[in-house]
């Protein structure tokens, strides 16, 4: 017995959960696209519940990224030193096929979709490692602009072989990829980017660059996806970190940004001072090139906030299930009941949400209405999900009191890391401006997106009937969509697109309270705030593990 007091009450930490087996609502998406839950997955959710991955995730972000711009005789080296947890993380997603490797011909059916179950699992892990993942799995559909560079370059990509470290990206049997777009005076509109590209004339298809990049994020990859302006407008450029004879490219990193969000990864301001860049598609046509990669950055931006909700939703359950409070578990405290309802119909909708998505990446091979799809209801379910994440998660930290804002709860890593998505790859008003776009651009997308509206109409009310308002925000042909209705139209569309899934997949009980909530007629609300006659606790019960013993 301590010489003071005796330790009560307090929850242990949330360990040795399969979280691919709690969560029903992944499994739902799954198999909607006629998957089951693999062991594959099985294995990648129980390793995200363990001890030792746990605790890695914890050391990447309390041992921060360090940057070593020279050696010890000077000479320039524009490296990022990492700590062995972060390359432990590194390695359990590559080897887990989280990069690159839907994109091998061998990967089978619906492998997106499976790499996405796959990548919303271990991003409740640790998201900061993801952002190499994802811009590595997002770099292939741009690379293939230039056939030669696929070749090279591809197959180290799409292999689960991680391989860190500063060396010709020929010699290694595992790449990763980043992308350099942002500068100091224009992110959203790159338009404005300023670096220059001249043609290289000892080389065919290679270009020198000069110039900046204020974020480019995960430095230490081998490969950069980057726009800069050729004598023909705004170009894509591939730039390898290091020449094929192995000497460093020019590329400087001038400092690491200390930013909110996760501690894991790195994020650099960068110069190229007179770097080698190869041409990726066609001069002057540089956005549309690289806008296939912001597209899949997009779709894992949306499994990256569903999967922190997820991760969020969990811890709160769990802590809620244990706590007594007032002489009951807070789980059972009719108001906590309520809140965490709240949060489970959340994480529900996200997850459905975000499945969907990456079903339709497998699916728009084949077909132009899932591509269509995908052209709408990619930037408006990264406006609604990715902004939903930091009020929900920041609620769910509240569900564990005092305990929760203290760094050992995992909870104020969700919290930071919370808004990136948002953010990143097109912030709110830009993502609610492209849906807008879409729909001028390409009426298809209208049809593919009531496509998938319509069929989910005819048993809940409030779905019906926002569905009709919706209706009445499309444009009249011919007719141009005010700007200044691009968030209304998203989030509206959003939010019916996220009950469309819920009304054919969820608990009934889930998808009525979402309804009710989101689409219903009840005015501005907290979480927690729910009407009258809704089962709460059997939501929680129902969507989480609580109250059986874990592990
Ligand atoms: C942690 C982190 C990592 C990043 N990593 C990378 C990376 O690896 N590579 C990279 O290239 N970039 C990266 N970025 C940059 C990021 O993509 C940009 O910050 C983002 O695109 C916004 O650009 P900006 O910062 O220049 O803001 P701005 O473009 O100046 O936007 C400021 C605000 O204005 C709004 N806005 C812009 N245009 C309009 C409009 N037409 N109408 C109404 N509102 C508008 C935006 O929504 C935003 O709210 C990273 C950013 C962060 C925070």
């Amino acid at each position: 017995m301590p010489a003071t007091h005796e330790v009560t009450n307090q929850v242990p930490p949330l360990v040795g959960l399969d979280v691919t087996a709690a969560d029903p609502a992944l499994a739902a998406g799954l198999a909607a696209a006629g998957l089951g839950v693999d062991d594959a997955l099985h294995a990648l959710g129980a390793a995200a519940g363990s001890a030792e991955i746990i605790e890695a995730a914890r050391q990447a972000n309390t041992h921060a990224p360090v940057l070593r711009t020279h050696d010890r005789t000077g000479r320039r080296i524009d490296e990022v030193e990492f700590h062995p947890a972060w390359h432990t993380l590194m390695d359990r997603a590559v080897t887990a096929g989280l990069q690159a490797w839907p994109w091998d011909p061998d990967a089978g059916d619906q492998s997106h979709l499976r790499r996405a179950a796959g990548f919303y699992v271990w991003t409740q892990v640790e998201a900061g490692h993801l952002c190499p993942i994802s811009m590595s799995y997002a770099a292939v559909p741009v690379l293939r602009h230039a056939p030669d560079l696929a070749a090279a370059f591809e197959p180290a990509l799409r292999a689960r072989n991680y391989e860190f470290g500063l060396r010709a990206p020929a010699t290694k049997a595992g790449l990763l990829a980043g992308m350099s777009m942002t500068e100091k005076q224009g992110g959203s509109d790159v338009r404005l980017g300023t670096t220059r590209a001249v043609p290289d004339g000892a080389v065919d298809g290679g270009y020198r660059l000069t110039g900046h990049k204020w974020f480019t994020s995960a430095p230490m990859n081998d490969l950069f996806l980057t726009l800069a302006q050729a004598p023909e407008g705004l170009t894509c450029f591939l730039l390898p970190r290091v020449l094929p004879g192995g000497e460093l490219n020019a590329i400087r990193l001038q400092r690491l940004k200390d930013k909110l969000g996760n501690r894991s990864n790195a994020s650099a301001e960068i110069e190229y001072d007179n770097a080698f860049g190869h041409l990726v598609g066609e001069p002057g046509r540089g956005v549309a090139t690289i806008i296939q990669m912001v597209t899949m950055t997009r779709l894992d931006c949306v499994l990256g906030s569903a999967g922190g909700l997820r991760a969020a939703l969990s811890e709160a359950t769990h802590h809620a299930a244990r706590r007594v409070a007032f002489g009951r578990e807070l789980i059972d405290q009719p108001v906590m009941t309520a809140v965490l309802a709240d949060l489970a119909v959340e994480s529900w909708a996200a997850t459905l949400t975000a499945l969907r998505l990456a079903q339709a990446v497998d699916a728009q091979i084949d077909d132009p209405a899932e591509a269509a799809l995908l052209r709408i209801a990619l930037p408006v379910a990264k406006f609604w999900v990715c902004k939903r994440a930091v009020p929900t998660i920041a609620e769910a930290l509240e569900c564990l009191g005092g305990n929760g804002y203290v760094e050992e709860s995992v909870m104020p890593r969700l919290l930071r890391e919370s808004p990136l998505n948002g953010l990143w790859e097109g912030s709110g008003n830009v993502t609610a401006l492209d849906a807008l776009r879409a729909m001028r651009r390409s009426p298809d997308s209208v049809s593919a997106l009531l496509g998938e509206l319509d069929p989910a109409t005819g048993t809940d009310a409030c779905y019906d009937a926002a569905l009709r308002s919706l209706k009445e925000m499309l444009p009249t042909a011919g007719a141009d969509v005010p700007e200044a209705t691009a968030r209304p139209f998203a989030s509206l569309a959003a939010r019916l697109f996220a009950a469309s899934r819920l009304l054919r997949l969820a608990p009934p009980e889930v998808a009525a309270l979402y309804c009710a909530t989101r689409l219903g007629a009840i005015g501005d609300r907290v979480l927690g705030e729910l009407p009258a006659g809704y089962p709460a606790r059997d939501i929680v019960a129902a969507t989480t593990p609580e109250g059986q013993p874990i592990g």
